[in-house]
């Protein structure tokens, strides 16, 4: 066993190298063979150590990124630091030279190192608001490195100056709370900071008024617009690295009263679950809609406001019916996440391609399944039929408040009732209502006028009791965390080709949909009232204006 630290390594270095790419033996498996020769501790999985803020302090982020370390503890003026290659050991001396303290190596496996530097430095709550009490004025112009493509929003090195600093940490705060908007708006002393979350907006930050300027002119650096112009309205991206996850940002900015009002819409692909048997479909409306996705030809519509999870659905259907014999095609405004094997064309009006230009190529390209972003105007709703008439599935979405609206915005829109249904396969209306905060959950007795309002009886309920969430720090005082999806589909059997026909009223056709099976928004709303998962308030919130009856 002697003479292992100096001699043998290196001649194993050269076997073990070509095990590893002869695949005989993963880079991992050799590693850890190799630091228990060493007698290196193992720690396996770094998620179950408690790792203390103070020393994450120490090593700055982009040193552990950079060397794939990671700081595990501190014992009697040691720190014990994790590596996943035993023999690459210069990271280690740089840090004894940098900390000036003994540093000893630990084993952890590459992956377990790398999510522990994601997690655990972006785990720096409160951060932000910290940072604007602390926050002095003219320490600079907010213009920065404007060169940097991705920007890495973890990486301290390239972020000195105070108003990058702070930007970076709203942006990341805001990504942490799993916010999909952020809004920047001038007030008369301060500007405002808040974050969509669950669909509502909360308050955040206000930092003074002197920075505004520094703020906006730094997010129209990174937007790469132009910092000169605030008479006009400006449109812009933003890509940012956080750890590993790529999240794109559409930035827009309007000028308004007392300086620019910007909105950051935060499209990270971390964060959308796909699944169509993840969206919180009711399982006999899973069954359902599956059957619908699987005809060869008709159209399909997702409707609903803005927000309510239409684009997600939608994806979530095409994941489902993706497969290698099947050419999918999408034209979309714009394509907001990446899916594999599914050609996506985003809307350009600039250069005109539009809904319409962009369906007519698709129509060349030997399509099965054809996803529209959504139907605007009467020539895409024109094409969107022909389509369907000749052999294609077609999926859209519309504005609509509920499924059997959507015949009615087709009529309006020119399509002539009798193609449509023989066209319209099924309508699926959506809305997202806000879970309870399992945190801060309570029971409690509701009143008689609250149960009517959402359609229940007392007798359903159990132990009489309904659920709320009182408030807490971790769901921001809101008493919600977290969203679930309502959905109501109506099928176009028969009876509703009939009406459509005879007459496109929104009304008889609801009538008609409910007795022949449909499950209506507020029925299923009351479903998840009832289980405690969501409120009576948070339910009529997002049907406001739909007939209380189904
Ligand atoms: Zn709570």
């Amino acid at each position: 066993m002697e003479g292992k630290e100096e001699a043998k390594p290196h001649s194993d270095d050269f076997l073990r190298q070509d095990m590893v790419r002869q695949g005989l033996i993963s880079s991992d498996d050799s590693n850890r063979s190799l630091a228990l020769e060493f007698g290196l501790p193992l720690y396996a999985d770094l998620s179950s150590h408690k790792i203390s803020k103070e020393l994450l302090k120490k090593i700055p982020y982009s040193f552990a990124k950079k060397n794939c370390i990671f700081p595990v503890k501190e014992e009697e003026g040691e720190i014990y630091i994790a590596i996943s290659d035993p023999l690459h050991l210069e990271a280690l001396e740089e840090l004894r030279h940098m900390l000036n303290t003994e540093v000893k190596a630990v084993y952890s496996p590459k992956d377990s190192i790398l999510s522990a530097i994601n997690d655990l430095y972006n785990r720096e709550h409160g951060a932000a608001s910290e940072m604007i009490a602390n926050l002095k004025d003219g320490s600079d112009d907010g213009r920065g490195d404007g060169e940097q493509e991705v920007y890495d929003l973890l990486d301290d090195a390239g972020a000195q100056a105070p108003i990058i600093k702070l930007l970076n940490l709203i942006l990341t705060e805001a990504i942490q709370q799993g916010a999909s908007d952020i809004h920047f708006e001038p007030f008369e002393d301060r500007l405002r900071v808040r974050y969509r979350i669950d669909g509502v907006l909360q308050n955040r930050h206000s930092p003074a008024q002197e920075f505004q300027l520094q703020l906006m002119t730094r997010v129209k650096v990174m937007a790469k617009l132009d910092i000169a112009e605030h008479r006009l309205p400006q449109d812009g991206r933003i890509k940012l690295k956080m750890g590993r996850r790529e999240i794109d940002f559409r930035v827009s900015t309007v000028p308004v009263a007392g300086g620019e009002r910007v909105v950051m819409r935060i499209l990270d692909k971390g964060n959308v679950i796909l699944g169509l048997d993840k969206i919180g479909l009711l399982p006999t409306v899973y069954e359902e809609f599956k059957k619908l996705i699987a005809m060869p030809e008709g159209i399909i519509l997702v409707t609903g406001p803005t927000g309510s999870g239409k684009t997600t659905t939608l994806y979530s259907a095409i994941c489902e019916m993706y497969n290698e014999e099947t050419n999918i095609m999408t034209i979309e405004d714009p394509v907001e996440y990446n899916l594999q094997g599914i050609a996506q064309i985003g809307v350009q009006p600039k250069i005109k391609l539009t809904f319409a230009t962009g369906l007519r190529h698709i129509l060349r390209q030997d399509p099965d399944i054809i996803m529209i972003g959504e139907i605007r105007d009467t020539e895409t709703a024109e094409i969107s039929i022909q389509a369907s008439l000749t052999g294609h599935l077609v999926l859209s979405t519309l504005h609509t408040n509920d499924a059997p609206s959507a015949v009615t915005r087709m009529v309006d829109m020119n399509i002539e009732p009798y193609l449509l249904s023989s066209t319209l396969v099924g309508v699926l209306a959506q809305r997202l209502v806000r879970h309870i905060c399992p945190e801060c959950k309570i029971s409690y007795t509701p009143t008689d006028k609250e149960l009517q309002s959402i359609g229940l009886e007392r007798e359903h309920l159990l132990n009489n009791t309904l659920t709320m969430g009182k408030g807490c720090s971790a769901c921001f005082n809101s008493g919600y965390k977290g969203r679930h999806g309502i959905y109501e589909l109506m099928i176009v059997n028969n009876a509703l080709k009939k009406q459509i026909v005879k007459s496109p009223d929104a009304i008889e056709l609801r009538r008609i949909a409910l007795e022949t099976g449909m499950i209506s928004l507020l029925t299923h709303g009351s479903h998840l009232v009832k289980q405690g998962i969501t409120t009576v308030q948070e339910v009529l919130r997002v049907t406001r204006g739909l007939d209380i009856a189904g």
